[in-house]
């Protein structure tokens, strides 16, 4: 799960949705359909709920799980939504790391609202902390080995992917863009979760 961080103020946009009103009307309906035509439905709705792909044939899909009289979707399947644009996403254990140089600690490394003046100067504090101290090396774990009758079997190893210098200044560049926008558009407040 990614750790999103936005604003107050976050400009809208519009997006191409499928109607979740629709589906959870026809749901009973959509699960009576030939299996392959089923899955097809829900591949297309996963698909644009994820990536808000508009094609002609998403379209076409999501016709098939349409009320006539749906007054949200006109009977389309599909509407335009307004989404609050989502400008900045990093996984998890990346944004504790970031977060932890900024200063924070605690419930705060899951989610927090602060002012934006407060976050900016947690941010100039990041820039200016030892980034290494988050540098992680890529390690081999071994497990225990497994001892079988007589025989032994040979330890499990578990590959731990490392945060490299180079990933955490690539993260504060986002996230300075990201304040630097967030100024522009007058935000007050910065949120994360
Ligand atoms: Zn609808």
């Amino acid at each position: 799960m990614p750790i999103r961080f936005y604003y107050d103020t976050m400009p809208e946009e519009d997006v191409f949705s499928y109607c979740s009103r629709c589906e959870a009307k026809n749901i009973r309906k959509l699960q009576a359909l030939p299996y392959d035509v089923y899955d097809k439905i829900y591949q297309t709705i996963a698909e644009v709920a994820g990536e808000h792909i508009e094609t002609e044939e998403n379209k076409k899909i999501l016709k098939l799980i349409a009320d006539r009289d749906c007054t949200i979707c006109h009977g389309n399947g599909w509407l335009y939504k307004k989404t609050i644009k989502s400008d900045i996403e990093l996984a998890n254990i990346n944004a504790a790391a970031i977060l932890r140089l900024m200063g924070f600690e605690g419930e705060d490394l899951i989610s927090g609202e602060v002012a934006i003046s407060d976050f900016r100067r947690a941010f100039i504090r990041a820039l200016n902390a030892d980034l290494t101290k988050e540098v992680t090396e890529t390690t081999v774990q071994y497990g225990k080995p497994v001892e079988i009758v007589t025989s032994r079997e040979s330890p499990s190893q578990l590959l731990m992917g490392g945060l490299t210098k180079k990933i955490i200044e690539e993260m504060l560049t986002k996230l300075g863009s990201f304040i630097e926008e967030a100024t522009n558009n007058k935000a007050k407040i910065i949120y994360w979760q």
